[in-house]
């Protein structure tokens, strides 16, 4: 990590001291031409900024796959871990750190795969972390397979006459998971409504979970061309405790009143396949935080040894 650390209160008395959001970035990403994960790491970036977040007290952990590199690139403390186990690295460094900001980066075969298990449960300990989905329907570092979120029919090298089995909707899972604290969908292409969601997601106590849809130019270069060729098949989400942003109202037309804390009708847009939906499909600052549940107060050293003391007076002979 290279050291920019700036107090919080240089910046807040001189505006030449504030971190501006290329100050976050520690390198140019290794990503093919026209990839989507460019974007999502701006949209990081200016959150960062906005945020004045300070390089020290924030971590990004990964996983494996294309976006998983996130945490070679962002001035904070990384963590690029095993595939599939991004959440329970970070829900650990969670508790042991509750001070820390935490944000975790996957790709769709990373977690809603090999990194199922771990991603349903997490959502239901709901730690207070920021968790960023990059979907982009395939494999696209081991080189073009089918993940579980490719679209039926859709060839691959591992499934060349085409994906045989329904996609998975990653939003219908979570919406499904009891203590689901915040879902949210939106796109790479769009970047006012990605940063936009990214600050709610961030604002929100609990497992933010955003599902940003990330153009593979390289693999499934038209899975998204439906929604970005034709914006009217798009629809946004739109409530005063949703994301909203200057100038998309322009772009999209379609715009539905939905009140994030409508678990019925989050669940059943998600199952609706007629348009796009990008927004918050649920929010509730109200559920259990794992984090705070296990919160413990710090333990002096000396209290320590009495402690330990005390165990091994029990087994003295
Ligand atoms: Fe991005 Fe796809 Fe290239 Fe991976 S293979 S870097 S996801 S464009």
């Amino acid at each position: 990590m290279s050291s920019i650390a700036v107090s919080l209160l240089d910046c807040e008395f001189d505006e030449s001291k504030c971190l501006e959001a290329d100050d976050y970035q520690t390198r140019v990403g290794k990503w093919c031409a026209g990839c989507g994960d460019f974007g999502a790491l701006n949209a990081v970036k200016r959150l960062l900024a906005k945020e004045q977040l300070q390089p020290e007290k924030m971590a990004f952990v990964s996983g494996i796959g294309c976006s998983s590199r996130f945490p070679h690139y962002v001035n904070a403390y990384g963590f690029h871990g095993i595939h599939g186990r991004a959440l329970p690295i970070a829900t650990g460094l969670k508790l042991a750190r509750p001070e820390l900001d935490v944000f975790v980066v996957m790709g769709d075969g990373d977690c809603t795969s090999i990194g199922a298990g771990h991603w349903i449960h997490a959502t239901r300990y709901n730690p207070n972390m920021t968790v960023l989905l990059l979907d982009n329907n395939i494999y696209g570092l081991t080189k073009n397979q089918t993940s579980p979120t490719t679209p039926e029919g859709y060839a691959s090298n591992t499934s060349p006459r085409g994906s045989v089995l329904p996609a998975l909707d990653p939003l219908q899972a979570t919406l499904g998971v009891s203590n689901a604290s915040f879902v949210a969908q939106t796109a790479d292409w769009v970047p006012a409504h990605l940063y936009a969601t990214l600050q709610a997601a961030y604002d929100h106590n609990g497992f933010s979970f955003i599902r940003i849809l990330q153009r593979c130019p390289k693999f499934t270069p038209d899975v998204f061309d439906d929604a970005i060729k034709n914006p009217d098949h798009v629809e946004l989400l739109v409530h005063a405790d949703g994301v909203d942003a200057p100038g998309l109202e322009k772009l999209f037309k379609a715009r539905r009143e939905h009140n994030p804390k409508d678990l019925d009708e989050a669940r059943a847009l998600a199952q609706r396949s007629d348009l796009l939906r990008l927004g918050i499909f649920f929010k509730d600052d109200s559920f259990p935080v794992y984090d705070e549940i296990r919160a413990v107060s710090p333990v002096s050293a000396e209290e320590k040894i009495n402690k330990l003391e005390k165990e091994f007076d029990r087994y003295g002979v």
